[in-house]
């Protein structure tokens, strides 16, 4: 007989495993198809996320940092170090090592809970029953009150630029053996930014082409100016208006051509990295008679609680509409596996924060002023530069600013974007702030530790309502 689960998890990123988790926990007998496989052959876990995407990304963005710090940002402080080297194969096994540690803890979790892991790939069938094509070539169909879509997604190839030799992906970027002399990057978006960053902080030349007129589209107009020209002055040389057009592969490298404006020029790269965005992992998943459509863009269609046209399937993560990043499938994996139990969780699209993981970080929640402006939105603004911040000045790490976005009608806080140090956890605070339906006021009355960086969400409150104490108003009130 077919094996039975109450819900089928397929694939086992941080929205599958998250999914299965909290199903487990809620007494559901839970199962797990996985089909990504170690070197050697063993299952593993937690998807893009771990493997190649959020967790080695920063692993190496803080080994470049700390190169960077080392070798740059000690002077100033009065410590002189001379002769400071990087070890690219012993900074890649740190890296390695903390994925591993990660991967295996998903293991462990999945035991702990007692959700079944199954490697191999996962195919939906008609009537919520799934084909499991286990790696040692055993093919079973098992029977799933519901079943959890989870199956991610996978870098864009672009025509002009086809992966290979030294053309890579946002993965082929976390594993360079060496520090490239000259390399291009493709697309100034998030992964682009960061994966660039890394190889400029330990010596690479780094070009980047976007293009876009525009930098970073999703963040505040003046935040992204303010980041643009903070990045640009680190070195990272980023071109916008310039698309790519065609590739090259030669002896040494890649020679690179591109209209910037409507002029064509040509670049030369020892590599390349394509970061153009991702798109769904959709193909083989679905029988043709399993009940779940596809969107234009082949992302699976789901409502706002993530259930798709079929009842009791569902979808998550990086398949479905929405920003793409690790926590936005987490809680959607929560969200559903809490709603097969019975309950009527929901997941607030509006507070979902983004970070770029640049030095300084960029991060935001909400609309920033461009898009409230498109909305009709009457709003006000407060901003405080990090340059008048105590605790900034103290670290050496002064720049950037902090923008609270508020109604104008009752004060309450629809947004932030900032640009600068610890802006990952700074906008958390607004986030939370956003989830109680705070006003700047409410944050402006909150007492704030000093000197802290989370003074600058404070004072950028106090400039909203017009009375910020450590910069000029425009108009005291
Ligand atoms: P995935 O993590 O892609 O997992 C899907 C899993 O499904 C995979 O393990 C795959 O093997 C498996 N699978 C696919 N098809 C099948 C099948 N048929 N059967 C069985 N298994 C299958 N996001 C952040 O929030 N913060 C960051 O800092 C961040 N940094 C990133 C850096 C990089 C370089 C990249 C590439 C991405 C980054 N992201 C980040 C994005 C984040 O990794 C994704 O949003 C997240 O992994 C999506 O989770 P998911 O569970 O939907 O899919
Ligand atoms: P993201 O989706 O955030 O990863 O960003 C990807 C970026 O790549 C977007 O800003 C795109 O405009 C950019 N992009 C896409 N195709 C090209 C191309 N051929 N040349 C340069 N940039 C591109």
């Amino acid at each position: 007989m077919a094996q039975q689960f109450d819900v089928v998890v397929i694939g086992a990123g941080p929205g599958g495993y998250v999914a299965a988790i909290r199903a487990a926990q809620l007494g559901l007998k839970t199962a797990v198809i996985e089909k990504w496989r170690s070197g050697d052959g063993k299952p593993v876990f937690g998807g893009t996320c771990l493997n190649v995407g959020c967790i080695p990304s920063k692993a190496l963005l803080d080994s470049s940092h700390r190169f960077h710090e080392a070798a740059h940002g000690l002077a100033v402080h009065g410590i002189g170090a001379r002769e400071v080297t990087i070890d690219v194969p012993a900074m890649l096994k740190r890296k390695r090592r903390i994925v591993d540690q990660l991967t295996g803890g998903i293991a462990g979790l999945f035991k702990a809970n007692g959700v079944t892991a199954l490697a191999g790939s996962g195919r939906l069938l008609a009537g919520r029953r799934v084909e499991f094509s286990a790696h040692d070539g055993t093919v079973e169909t098992i029977d799933a009150a519901n079943v959890i879509l989870a199956t991610g997604s996978a870098p864009i190839e672009i025509p002009a630029a086809p992966f290979g030799g030294p053309i890579v992906d946002s993965a082929g970027a976390l594993e360079f053996d060496a520090v490239p002399r000259r390399l291009g990057v493709v697309g100034a978006g998030v992964i682009g930014l960061e994966l660039g960053s890394v190889w400029a902080r330990i010596g690479a030349e780094v070009v980047v082409i976007e293009a876009l007129p525009d930098f970073l589209l999703a963040v505040d107009r003046q935040v992204s100016k303010d980041a643009l020209k903070i990045l640009r002055a680190q070195g990272l040389d980023i071109r916008l208006n310039a698309r790519v057009t065609a590739t090259e592969v030669g002896e040494g490298g890649v020679g690179v051509t591109y209209v910037e404006g409507e002029e064509e020029k040509r670049a030369e790269f020892d590599r390349l990295i394509v970061a153009v965005g991702r798109r769904p992992v959709t193909a083989g998943l679905l029988a043709p008679d399993c009940g779940v459509n596809l969107e234009e863009r082949g992302f699976v269609h789901v409502n706002e609680h993530c259930a798709t046209d079929m009842p009791g399937v569902y979808a998550i993560g990086d398949i479905v509409r929405g920003p793409m990043l690790a926590h936005k499938a987490m809680e959607e994996g929560v969200m559903v596996a809490e709603r097969i139990a019975g309950r009527k969780t929901q997941l607030n699209y509006d507070g979902i924060p983004a970070i770029i993981y640049t030095h300084p970080e960029i991060a935001w929640v909400g609309p920033g002023e461009q898009q409230l402006k498109a909305a009709g939105q009457e709003f006000k603004a407060g901003v405080f530069p990090f340059a008048a911040s105590g605790r900034a000045l103290a670290a050496n790490d002064a720049v950037g600013i902090v923008k609270l976005l508020t109604d104008a009608a009752d004060d309450r806080v629809l947004g932030c974007h900032i640009v600068g140090p610890g802006a990952a956890d700074l906008v958390q605070q607004v986030v939370i702030a956003m989830e109680f339906g705070a006003s700047a006021e409410d944050i402006a009355l909150t007492v704030f530790g000093h000197p802290t960086l989370s003074e600058a969400v404070h004072e950028a409150a106090l400039a909203a309502l017009g009375h910020a104490i450590h910069i000029p108003n425009r108009k005291p009130r």
